[in-house]
């Protein structure tokens, strides 16, 4: 299967080939670790999980690179502003490492609660700090860079294809449009690759290199830790699309200097998650963690699903309306899942007739630039198809969840313990159904929803499961209730 991937560098659709076959690198740019994640953060990450399993599906064996910044990303991306890890610091009497493992810990259990994958590798940015300095220092042997105001500064002017990722204009570059921020650089959108005297008396990272005691500037980190893990040349770079005009035009320009060579084939980007009419950002204080959504009862898969219904290239407002709706979408998948379970427990049936097609579907849409929102159409039009057989449809169905991973194959259908009172009053309400009495029927509806357990009446009967948001873990069916 021939994977079409929408490449941000030459923005156009191209088959996805690898650098070696049967094999992919692939570098994520991770967080900054000076506070929790907000769910437009963690909609990059299930969308280069996405990317991930698509690949998987397809065969390919994915070393995925993850790096945590802990040093040297100031509050703007072009060198303007406080290191954000000072800035917390400050802000919480707390020390930068305690910070960092604070919340660099809170970032992955988010990560597993999404279901995306652990990278193969996770490296932190002051674990690296020696590969920053010798990649640095090919750079500047190679006289890509000037010192100026106590920093090492990458000069643009000598990287004649800056800005290709982003279109960014030659002759704006030349006559520096960016607002000018720091005095020492030559050209505004020159970027700093070590600083050595510090803006911001309380920085208590510090290093010795050859260029002074001091710290890395943020872009350096990619590119050393990347070319480390994945080589100097490798498949796919993602991000957030935030990170095209600053933070990856400048790793480009760093490793391509250093290399005099391509550095990445694929650029992929996903697109933000609004507030309102807004980018969700922490700095713009309009931001939602997981956790608060999870505190109003929402499932962590909730928002995962929620994400899948658009395309990652496509700006997604959220709402809880939104939220609420994929809730009610993702529980119904469960139920579906589950009731196929109870018909078939068989997953390892080879696709045929219907079923194949279905597949064939999904990895014609998959294949189109990993189209979820048809993706999860196709999944939705198998589990509904009544020609096909259980166990076809639960064999294809877990397939199609190893690229979404909503965890379809723990949907089971388990006995309900109930206790004696609730046993009897379901057998009440079954009672009165058949008598037509839907008065007291709702009545003993109310009663069971205040102890947590909600019913419903389906074809088979009466369903039971736990109440109010929660995942549906159990649920229970009155064969004989037929009115
Ligand atoms: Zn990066």
């Amino acid at each position: 299967m021939e994977l079409k991937l929408f490449n941000t560098m030459g923005r156009q659709l191209s088959t996805f080939v690898p650098i070696r076959e049967g094999k992919v690198g692939m570098y994520a740019c991770g967080l900054t670790v000076y506070n929790y994640a907000h769910i437009g953060n963690l909609r990059s990450y299930v969308f280069e999980d996405i990317v991930r399993k698509a690949l998987e599906y397809c065969g390919y064996q994915v070393r995925h690179v993850m790096n945590v910044t802990d040093v040297g990303h100031l509050t703007g991306d072009a060198d303007e502003g406080e290191d954000k890890m000072v800035k917390s610091s400050r802000e919480t009497g707390r020390t930068v490492w305690e910070i960092a493992e604070f919340y660099t810990k809170a970032f992955f259990r988010d990560f597993s609660l999404l279901r995306c994958s652990m990278p193969t590798v996770v490296c932190k940015a002051t674990d690296h700090i020696q590969d920053m300095i010798d990649l640095i220092s090919i750079i500047e042997a190679k006289g890509f860079t000037y010192s100026a105001g106590g920093n090492l500064y990458f000069d643009i002017s000598r990287f004649p294809d800056y800005g290709k990722l982003a279109l960014l204009d030659q002759q704006e570059l030349r006559a520096g449009a960016r607002v000018e921020v720091d005095q020492g650089k030559r050209n505004p959108f020159d970027f700093a690759l070590w600083f050595t005297r510090s803006k911001f008396e309380h920085q208590v990272m510090l290093w010795d290199s050859p260029w002074g005691r001091g710290y890395p500037g943020w872009h350096i980190e990619c590119s050393a830790m990347s070319m480390k893990y994945l080589g100097e040349h490798f498949d796919i770079h993602c991000g957030g699309i935030d990170h095209v005009p600053v933070h990856h035009t400048n790793e480009i320009a760093q490793s391509e200097a250093a290399t005099g060579r391509t550095w990445v084939n694929y650029w992929m980007h996903g697109e933000f998650l609004l507030m309102g009419h807004d980018k969700m950002a922490k700095s713009a204080g309009n931001f939602l963690t997981l956790s608060s959504l999870t505190d109003k009862g929402y499932d962590p898969l909730d928002f995962r699903y929620f994400c899948l219904g658009a395309h990652y290239r496509t700006q997604l407002a959220f709402s809880f309306e939104g939220l609420d709706a994929a809730r009610t979408s993702r529980q119904g998948l469960m139920e579906r899942m589950a009731q196929i379970r109870g018909e078939s427990s068989q997953t390892d049936e080879q696709p045929a007739g219907k079923a194949l097609e279905y597949l064939n579907d999904f990895e014609t849409h998959l294949a189109d630039d990993l189209n979820m929102p048809r993706c999860l159409a196709d999944l939705w039009t198998l589990l509904r198809d009544t020609e096909v057989p259980a166990a076809q449809k639960l064999a294809v169905a877990l397939r199609m969840d190893s690229v979404f991973d909503l965890g379809l194959g723990h949907a089971k259908e388990e006995q309900l313990t109930l206790d004696d009172e609730a046993k009897a009053l379901l057998e009440e309400r079954r009672m009165a159904r058949r008598a037509g009495n839907f008065k007291r029927s709702d009545e003993i509806r109310n009663i069971l929803r205040g102890r947590g357990i909600e019913v419903q009446d389906s074809p088979q009967g009466q369903k039971v499961r736990f109440a109010a948001g929660q995942r549906m873990e159990k649920t229970v069916t009155s064969e004989d209730d037929r009115c």
